[in-house]
């Protein structure tokens, strides 16, 4: 079975593409080649237009990337076609999903290694449940917004790396932070702007820090 270029892999900047139709099923479409990324690893799948009709999700089907069309398009094996994701969007998620890690990092500093039990990003905020009995401490979560907006005006750079035991494994890194994460990611904290932490509690024995950007 083909498989698909994942050029959000390579270049998590690139907006416009050219691509193959592979498979077409209903209104969903695959490609030999995408920019878009598929919901996993806690980030949203990616939006856009794929020749001409409008993707409304991007999803992984048994290990395919699957476009999820607003309408059965008029498409056929072969077809090349012209593709943009809705670069807007995807941007605010990677710079979402980077300042998540950063925040994560600070969160660990000020109060000790929370489990992470899930997490979910989109353009809009991330959402970080970690095992925690009762209330975040306010202050605490105020010191780590203070620290990690500190760090993000000073510039460091993020780089991905294959693991080198496991090249499918991709390590995110930020000055000293490493983990292994999938998604897509910012080159530049200074990009990321700076950030407002807000607690929620989802259920027992959890607590939720909410990310979101403060600027546009
Ligand atoms: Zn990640």
């Amino acid at each position: 079975m083909p498989i698909t270029e994942k050029l959000y892999d390579d270049d998590p900047y690139l907006k416009e593409f050219k691509a193959r139709v592979l498979r077409v099923d209903g209104n969903e479409v695959e490609l030999d080649r995408t920019a878009f990324y598929p919901e996993g690893g806690g980030q949203a799948g990616d939006l856009g237009v794929i020749g001409g009709v409008r993707v409304v999700d991007t999803q992984k089907e048994d290990g395919a990337i699957m476009h999820i069309l607003e309408t059965t398009p008029v498409m056929s094996v072969g077809d090349g076609i012209d593709c943009e994701i809705d670069w807007e969007r995807r941007h605010r998620i990677m710079r979402l999903h980077s300042a998540a890690h950063i925040m994560e990092h600070f969160l660990w500093k000020q109060l000790g290694h929370l489990e992470r039990l899930g997490s979910y990003v989109d353009e809009k905020k991330d959402r970080a449940d970690y095992e925690y009995e009762g209330r975040l401490p306010p202050e605490a979560l105020k010191e780590v917004e203070e620290a990690t907006n500190e760090f993000l005006t000073e510039g460091h750079e993020i780089r991905i790396d294959p693991d080198p035991t496991q090249p499918d494994i991709r390590i995110w890194r930020c000055a000293e932070i490493e983990m292994p994460c999938g998604g897509t990611h910012v080159r530049n904290t200074r990009e990321i702007g700076s950030l407002r932490l807000k607690r929620k509690n989802p259920g027992r024995g959890k607590e939720r820090v909410e990310t979101s950007l403060v600027s546009d």
